[in-house]
């Protein structure tokens, strides 16, 4: 044994520190020797190593169907960069008489002229076409750590006194959150305990409060119709953006397109030339070409030039979606997960090619 049982203890939950037994407190492997925390609040301290994940959309629904059943502040947590493909479908439903707290995260991808009303707006009519109105939007960023502080305390005064769930598709940083929550807002003194969901296979991880209540966290459900889910998580890199999106400006003839890595593709199929403007992760490699190329070059450099995706067979196949624009005002053109292409408006013809069970959808332009 590599390390003295001596008194050392563990700056997470001042347990003494031993390496013979992992099912015990206080236990460190011998490898990391100069660790000084407990494998378990490592483990809490870089929370995504424990936060659980599900596909079963019916174990999910049981969990909600638990959580309608209790008296507390729902929380979710949506991805701003994908504010339709990360709305849990029917939550309004599923959380009973409960009222929701909703926590808009990744905000700093947007450019800094976009202000944050402007986003709560967006988001609060987006959830009152949903048929619910939230006690509150709170924009912010897990990653920047911009207004948390400003969302544990909406927490603190909706929760009054009552258990908190928090619940989130996954992706949208709800791991990000609860570590800073975890690291910056707790004192550790309490033990953060894992313990499965009533009827379910899950876990669920249990957040103690001072009052004696809690804050539980549900497994982020994958919801397939977002592009983040169905890439290869080693393509997760390529199309997540970590820092302010820059748009770029094409002017596009009718007749041309654009490649997406090779996970989508744009044709200008007619109209006036005009301006579409991207907005994606900054990393993503966009190839402009003509339309009579394009499945020439997709058949050659897909998985080459184009690229993400890099694994064969990662993603369903593409499947088309038409639209004809114009007379709408500005919109935007959306790929769950993948990011938007602005439209100007003016009357055009155009084509998307996405994987199957991505989710595609025309909006009102919000930049
Ligand atoms: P979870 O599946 O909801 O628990 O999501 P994670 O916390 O694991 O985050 C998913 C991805 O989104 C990771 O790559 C994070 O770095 C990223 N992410 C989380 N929060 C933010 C944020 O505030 N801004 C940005 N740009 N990325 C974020």
């Amino acid at each position: 044994m590599e390390r003295e049982l001596t008194d050392v203890h563990c700056q997470g939950c001042g347990a003494i520190l031993q390496s013979d037994n992992p099912k015990q407190v206080g236990y460190v492997p011998a490898k990391a020797k100069k660790q000084i925390s407990c494998q378990r609040c490592f483990r809490i301290r870089h929370y995504n190593d424990i936060a659980p994940v599900t596909q079963d959309q019916d174990e999910y629904l049981r969990i909600l169907q638990g959580i309608a059943k209790t008296d507390s502040l729902v929380v979710q947590v949506i991805d701003l960069f994908d504010l339709e493909g990360s709305w849990i479908p029917g939550i309004h439903r599923h959380i009973g008489q409960n009222q929701l707290l909703l926590l808009a995260n990744k905000f700093d991808v947007f450019p800094k002229s976009v202000k944050w009303g402007r986003m709560k707006d967006w988001v609060r009519e987006y959830a009152k076409d949903r048929g619910i109105s939230p006690v509150d939007v709170i924009p912010i960023s897990a990653t920047k750590g911009e207004r948390i502080a400003e969302a544990v305390e909406a927490i603190e005064h909706h929760r009054r006194g009552r258990d908190v769930y928090i619940v989130g598709a996954s992706n949208v940083g709800k791991s990000t959150f609860l570590n800073r929550l975890i690291r910056d807002f707790s004192d550790l003194e309490e033990e953060i305990t894992t313990s499965p969901y009533p009827g379910t296979t899950l876990d669920a991880i249990q957040i103690p409060l001072d009052d004696g209540e809690s804050i539980y966290d549900t497994p982020g459900i994958m919801l397939n119709n977002r592009m983040t889910e169905q890439v290869h998580p080693k393509d997760l890199p390529s199309i997540l953006p970590t820092a302010p999106i820059n748009s770029h400006v094409y002017q596009l003839q009718q007749e041309q397109t654009l490649f997406f890595g090779g996970l989508a593709r744009f044709d200008f199929l007619e109209g006036e030339k005009q301006p579409f403007i991207t907005y994606m992760a900054n990393q993503l490699y966009i190839h402009r070409t003509k339309l009579e190329k394009a499945d020439l070059l997709y058949q050659e450099q897909k998985g080459k030039l184009l690229v993400p995706p890099t694994e064969e067979g990662a993603l369903r196949p593409w499947k088309e979606h038409n639209f004809t624009i114009g007379g709408k005002g500005k919109q935007d053109l959306v790929i769950s997960g993948l990011g938007w292409i602005r439209l100007r408006g003016d009357r055009a013809r155009v084509r998307l090619y996405a994987p199957e069970g991505v989710q595609v959808l025309l909006r009102p332009a919000i930049v």
